[in-house]
């Protein structure tokens, strides 16, 4: 309960008390805007136009347009109409003094309970944000997300003459590993190198499963050298992952890398299809390797297992 002069609905306070609730009385002022975040409803006693309980109300109601802070009741005078049409206007609940006290706690009530199901709507929506936007089977970004996230990236780097690498990783025969051990020890096998290029890569880069057995990193401000330098760590990461329900199951996987800016990259468009030129190289070049955009030959070439 915030007011200008605490102490003048004591009474309101203990009768409150006495239903069950705990009340604090803090004065509208500085003390007020730190402890707000501690109280699940606010008892707003409305002071004169321009004193600390109206400067107060308006910045909790700013608060609440963004969802956040506790809901508020104001509680005015009956007969100062335009405090109450003021109040109504910024969006807060009224109830007139003198006060009812159990049309105040109906209220009350009512207002925890709307905050409730409104919190309980913001965290189902930021839920199914984040599963619209995760693969089911690996718990990385899903194919929508990398498209989304690279044109934005890619418009990015153009604007500010950022380079911008991608990175594309095919599993090598996985027809046959899926054929040789079944397709539940393929899923499991998808989400252990997910979990393997995740460590492989920092927090700004962009991991996805692209397809099936084909994952994509994506570089912001990240030139050519950097991205070999990510491919050779993924490569070396995977060449070292023991997989399967076991852990005694191994994979091999083909990269192809592409950069911007580069003469042939005018387009996050390009940039997936030159990725892709190169990952097509490391595979018809004997896979388990890491190929570059236009370049003659392989820049690593490491040995195959
Ligand atoms: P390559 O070395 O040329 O890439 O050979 P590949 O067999 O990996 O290539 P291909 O594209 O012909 O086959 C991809 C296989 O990946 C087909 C499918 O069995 C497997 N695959 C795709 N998605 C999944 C999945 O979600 N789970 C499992 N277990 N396997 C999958
Ligand atoms: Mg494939
Ligand atoms: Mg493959």
């Amino acid at each position: 309960m915030v007011d200008d002069l605490p102490g003048r609905q004591a009474d309101l306070a203990s009768a409150l008390e006495q239903e069950g609730f705990s009340v604090r009385l803090v004065a509208a002022g500085p003390e007020a805007q730190r402890r707000i975040d501690e109280a699940h409803l606010v008892l707003l006693v409305l002071g004169p136009a321009g004193g600390p309980s109206r400067a107060l109300l308006q910045h909790l109601m700013a608060q609440d347009d963004e969802g956040k802070g506790p809901p508020v009741i104001a509680l005015v005078p009956a007969d100062e109409r335009s405090a109450v049409l003021a109040v109504l206007r910024l969006g807060a609940e009224v109830v007139r003094t003198p006060v009812d006290p159990e049309e105040l706690m109906a209220r009350m009530a009512r207002c925890i309970q709307e905050r409730q199901r409104f919190s309980a709507l913001v965290a189902r929506v930021a839920s199914l944000e984040r599963l619209s936007i995760t693969d089911g089977l690996t718990q990385v970004h899903n194919h929508r997300y990398f498209q989304d996230r690279l044109r934005e990236e890619f418009r990015r780097a153009q604007r500010y003459d950022d380079p911008l690498s991608l990175i594309l990783i095919d599993l090598d025969h996985f027809k046959a590993f899926n054929d040789e051990h079944g397709h539940q020890v393929g899923d499991i096998v998808l989400c252990d190198v997910a979990a393997s290029l995740q460590r492989s890569v920092r927090e700004t880069d962009l991991l996805a499963r692209y397809g099936g057995e084909e994952f994509a990193i994506l570089l912001p401000r990240t030139p050519l050298a950097g991205a070999l330098t990510v491919a050779e760590r993924v490569w070396r990461e995977l060449g070292l992952l023991l997989t399967g329900p076991q852990r005694t199951l191994r994979v091999t996987a083909s990269l192809g890398v592409s950069s911007f800016p580069h003469h042939a990259v005018n387009s996050a468009e390009q940039l997936v299809r030159s990725a892709d030129q190169a990952l097509y190289r490391a595979k018809s070049e004997g896979r388990n390797r890491i190929c570059v955009h236009s370049s003659p030959s392989p820049l690593a070439s490491p040995t195959p297992r």
